[in-house]
């Protein structure tokens, strides 16, 4: 029924210098989101979606119900300005039609004018229209001021008028690019994911690296961390990369000169390091993580300690620290990652997980193991550095 959606945002309404930067992100990011399937534009105080076909509009809803920034929106017909009142009261008549078929049967009309200079108060906008409406109903409509489940919404603005009878929430937040770049450790796991999508509702474009290991890890891995990153990439609207490094010798060497249960530590102070140079090299602000506090025994606070000691120059982001399990499944299923984080393919740690990790590692002996892969570490971090894969999700 509906080609056209109205979208309200609100925390960058409150930005007031910077308001129109915060709009212009928004508007790339819902404009890249929709892609082919139609066009955006901003209006005062909203951003309006045209879709090239009805057909679009389901897809269009999924998007939008996850673009930071956003804070409700209504799929609506449009009108011209000048449309005739006879014009109007039709199509409020369809929204009526199809509210009682939902079995919504208490309206208020509510009529907001962001064009001053159209004639007559919204009050009395709402009064004519809610009476002609009601008039071609034969009382299967009552009115109520406060209770009432049909919301009939009228907009008039200088170009256009928008009605509908229905409004989606979004996530709110900010518009994802509003924050600066950051790097997050996307691992294939549920956490990782979903741990960069709050970072991006907060403002941040992500960009992603993962780490492999080949024979361990293979094509369908990478085809995961592929499959993640543009499932994100449809909420972030704004492009995104994806780094590739490969891990496996330096896990070699960890393997051959190291306490085994110090590997995961040993191994994740590694990632973080390599991280964190191409991080800089890229000029991003902030490494993510999908590290929730003692999850496993690599995410103990002390552990968490010896690892973080690794990046020298970065903030590292853990929005999960204190989340639940459930509660990020719950997300995961939401943003559409779950399904693909749940495809069985290793990572890059499982082929070498130790029997005994360290639950509580001390941050003195683990640099002591850590000295006994010099000198040949330093050249096996620039390799993997050198050779890593960027992909342009
Ligand atoms: P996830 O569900 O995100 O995999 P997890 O609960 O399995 O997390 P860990 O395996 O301990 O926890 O990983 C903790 C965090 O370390 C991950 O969320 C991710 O940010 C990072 N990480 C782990 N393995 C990798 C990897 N192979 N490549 C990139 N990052 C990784
Ligand atoms: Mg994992």
């Amino acid at each position: 029924m509906f080609k056209t959606i109205l979208v309200r945002y609100d925390e960058i309404a409150i930005k007031k210098g910077n308001r129109g930067w915060f709009e212009d992100i928004l508007l790339s990011n819902i404009r890249n989101s929709i892609g082919e399937t139609g066009s955006a534009e901003k209006f005062r105080g909203r951003m309006v979606v045209d879709l090239k076909s009805e057909q679009y509009l389901e897809e269009a809803i999924k998007r939008l119900s996850f673009i930071p920034g956003i804070s409700s929106f209504s799929p609506a017909f449009r009108m011209d300005r000048e449309s005739s009142w006879e014009d109007i009261v039709a199509k409020s008549v369809v929204l009526a039609e199809q509210g009682l078929k939902e079995g919504r049967k208490v309206l208020k009309v509510i009529c907001n004018r962001s064009d001053k200079s159209y004639p007559g108060t919204s009050i009395e906008i709402q009064k004519k229209l809610a009476g002609e409406v009601l008039s071609g109903f034969d009382k299967c409509f009552s009115v109520s001021m406060k209770n009432y489940d049909l919301g009939l919404e009228i907009e008039i603005h200088r170009k256009s008028i928008f009605l509908f009878s229905s409004r989606f929430p979004g996530i709110k937040g900010l518009p994802s690019g509003s924050a600066g770049d950051f790097l997050s450790l996307l691992s294939g796991g549920i956490d990782s994911p979903v741990a960069s999508f709050l970072c991006m509702r907060r403002g941040a474009r992500v960009h992603y690296i993962s780490f492999y290991s080949p024979p361990y890890t293979g094509e369908e891995s990478m085809k995961k961390l592929e499959d993640i990153a543009k499932q994100l990439k449809k909420y972030q609207g704004s492009s995104t990369k994806l780094f590739i490094a490969p891990l496996i010798d330096i896990q070699l060497l960890i393997k051959a000169r190291c306490f085994e249960s110090y590997r995961t530590i040993l191994f994740r102070r590694m990632m973080f390091k390599i991280a964190e140079k191409i991080a800089s090299r890229y000029r991003f602000s902030a490494l993510v993580t999908g590290e929730s506090l003692s999850q496993v025994a690599s995410q103990t606070i002390e552990n968490l300690t010896c690892i973080n000691e690794s990046v020298k120059d970065l903030p590292v982001i853990r929005p999960l620290i204190t989340s639940e399990k459930g509660e990020t499944i719950e997300i995961a299923q939401k943003i559409g990652t779950f399904d693909i984080s749940i495809r069985n393919c290793p990572d890059s740690c499982t082929a070498f997980l130790p029997k005994m990790p360290l639950i509580r590692g001390d941050l003195k002996k683990v640099k002591e193991e850590e000295k006994k892969l010099e000198p040949e570490i330093f050249s096996l971090l620039e390799e993997s550095i050198k050779n890593v894969k960027v992909i342009d999700v």
